[in-house]
């Protein structure tokens, strides 16, 4: 609570309690980004700055206000994930089909200045009240497929004890679903809000799983250490969240540091980013060639659960995507040329005889004994479809495209 109260919210406290002083002429560009998206950092938090070299501080440059988030790039976008549009409710986000996105908390203790929801960040009217929260959670409670409830926000952990445990209570007595999740960046700007109390809420609500955003191996201090092992000791399994950042943490040898001090903190690296496309973003993007050659830096190189999957969130809300470096370097009727980490070139000898398993989805008759409740209610989709046996798609069109609208026939086509 203390740390909420103090957070710095103008340049002149940012001032006086770092020594740094700004220029004239840079207050006034400052003052005109917080007016568009406004500042709020941890005392704890301002605390990381390496105030002797804070214009290449890494703490510095996700906190705090540069002029160039005024810069709207051609191809920034206000929402380039379309959650608003993908969203069937207010605070819902359902774009994959067994998982839903429930926005909680619009307010974060630290204002990253990377953050993908920048259009929301700090906007009052966005708050979402206790009757939309009902709603959302309606909406799961009547969406039979939402097996995977991911919160998030804003931070969830800014809301109280009582209000989080509400939220989680209500969800945990709908039957269908199975894991909760909880999106936050608590352990690393304000890791005191990790108290005994607070870990003792969430265990009464397992399976749940908790994902925080750690950008750098300098975020891992003794505080944020202690917050995570609270987490771990409640049976909390953790994940990581990284974004790749021009500046902060574009460097394999970052990256690396990085996975290898969460995994030593039981954290599991689990995304990273690609930088996406929402306005003022500009200066932090780094072309896709800098994420892959981090994953190649890391596959191979060191623990496969230290190796985080690298992806792309598809502008329009295609979901995540995974891009990584190519190992399958050829292919013939009998053998696959493969290279590994080392650059080593290998061949695997597919088996002389295989017999396919010709699927029909009649799991009941089927040799392989599944006995998989309801196996047969999946439905395929996407290239997943081009490839099972049930299925005569030969190709997935998109729709409303120039070739299609010029299709005479398109509905004798379906
Ligand atoms: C990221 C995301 C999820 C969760 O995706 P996973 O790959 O299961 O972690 C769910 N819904 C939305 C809208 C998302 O952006």
């Amino acid at each position: 609570m203390w740390q909420l109260k103090h957070c710095i919210r103008d340049i002149s406290t940012f001032e006086r309690l770092t020594g740094i002083k700004f220029e004239e002429k840079d207050r006034e560009l400052i003052k005109k980004t917080t007016a568009k998206f406004p500042l709020s950092i941890t005392p704890y938090y301002l605390s990381l700055i390496d105030t002797d070299d804070y214009k290449n501080d890494p703490f510095f440059k996700q906190s705090f206000p540069s002029p160039m988030e005024l810069i709207v790039d051609k191809h920034d976008m206000r929402d380039p994930l379309a959650e608003d549009r993908d969203s069937p409710v207010p605070g819902i986000t359902h774009r994959y089909p067994d998982r839903v996105l429930f926005h909680i908390s619009n307010i974060c203790s630290m204002y990253c200045r990377h953050c993908t929801r920048k259009r929301k960040v700090g906007d009052i009217d966005s708050i979402p009240s206790k009757d939309e929260i009902l709603k959302g959670i309606e909406y799961i409670r009547n969406t039979a497929s939402v097996r995977d409830v991911l919160l998030s926000g804003g931070d969830p952990l800014m809301l109280s004890d009582e209000y989080l445990d509400w939220i989680l209570t209500e969800l945990r007595r709908i039957p269908h679903v199975e894991v909760i999740r909880i999106g936050t960046r608590m352990p690393v700007v304000l890791p005191y809000r990790i108290t005994d109390e607070l870990v003792e809420i969430l265990k009464k609500h397992h399976p749940l799983w908790i994902n925080t955003h750690f950008n750098h191996p300098r975020a891992i201090t003794e505080s944020s250490k202690e917050a995570l092992r609270k987490l771990a000791d409640g049976g909390i399994p953790l994940g990581n969240q990284s974004v790749l950042l021009a500046g902060v943490n574009d460097c394999p040898r970052i990256m690396k540091k990085l996975v290898h001090k969460l995994v030593q903190n039981r954290v599991r690296p689990y995304y990273l980013y690609q930088c996406d496309l929402s306005e003022g973003l500009s200066h932090f993007r780094t072309p896709v060639g800098k994420g892959i050659e981090i994953m190649e830096s890391l596959i191979g190189h060191t623990s496969g659960f230290a190796v985080p999957t690298y992806v792309i969130d598809a502008p329009g809300g295609g979901g995540k995507i995974p891009v990584m470096p190519t190992y399958l370097i050829s292919w013939s009727s009998n053998k696959v040329i493969l290279r590994n980490y080392e650059g080593v070139i290998t061949t695997y000898k597919e088996p002389d005889r295989y017999e396919p398993v010709f699927c029909d989805r009649k799991c009941s008759d089927c040799k392989l004994q599944l006995k998989l409740d309801e196996a047969e209610e999946i439905k395929a989709v996407g290239v997943e479809k081009l490839l099972c046996d049930y299925d005569d798609t030969i190709s997935l069109i998109p729709e409303n495209t120039d070739r299609m609208e010029r299709r005479t026939d398109r509905k004798d086509d379906e």
